[in-house]
């Protein structure tokens, strides 16, 4: 039997957690839908924050080191998950590499779909530079606030399931269930797409 390679964009986890469907019209179909207005302004409150981010210190990480680097937008693929993505920031210390991720929505910072994200940055980050990391950021919000999400076995494990949900609906090729409710459909993109929706 061959085996299949899978590429999938890291995004896509986040995504699966909000609709399962949503990764079929991406990943499936192909399909690109239309930039919203919403999407643009996430862009630029993202570009903001990266600004902001190289001339802030440590303190809001609560992190204390003589030495330290902040990279951003850095390119990270697993080849155990077959996953890839750009990750919005890695501090680097002496001792610890972290993880941070952007989000400008309060409100989502800390829903399973940006948990699974981050943790698939960080065995990402394990896998390149053959180190163990127990941590990572969301930096959220227009003033750079911090919360800390510990990488647990738990949700390493919901990282891999959710990895191989997404393989499966890029196997069969079948357009998935979804239990999403109005007020996600209403916000999304592919809302033309979904005909038996509201
Ligand atoms: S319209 Fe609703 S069901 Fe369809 S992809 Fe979007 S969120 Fe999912």
């Amino acid at each position: 039997m061959v085996m299949k390679q899978y590429d999938i964009p890291v995004s896509m986890l986040r995504q699966y957690c909000f609709c399962p469907r949503i990764v079929y019209f991406y990943l499936v179909r192909q399909l690109t839908p239309s930039e919203k207005l919403w999407m643009k302004q996430g862009v630029d409150e993202h570009n903001r924050q990266i600004m902001l981010n190289n001339r802030r210190n440590l303190s809001r990480y609560h992190i204390c080191a003589d030495n330290w680097k902040i990279r951003n937008n850095i390119e990270l693929y697993s080849k155990n998950l077959s996953i890839h993505g750009i990750c919005d920031c890695i501090i680097e210390t002496s001792d610890e590499i972290i993880v941070v991720e952007f989000k400008s929505n309060e409100h989502l910072m800390c829903s399973a779909g940006v948990k699974i994200q981050l943790c698939a940055y960080v065995m990402c980050c394990e896998e390149k530079y053959n180190i163990s990391i127990n941590r990572g950021f969301i930096l959220y919000g227009r003033k750079g606030q911090t919360y800390e999400i510990c990488i647990d076995e738990k949700l390493r494990i919901k990282t891999i399931e959710v990895v191989g949900k997404i393989k499966k609906i890029i196997d069969t090729e079948i357009l998935p269930d979804s239990t999403a409710e109005a007020k996600k459909c209403c916000q999304c993109e592919f809302f033309n797409f979904c005909a038996d929706r509201y």
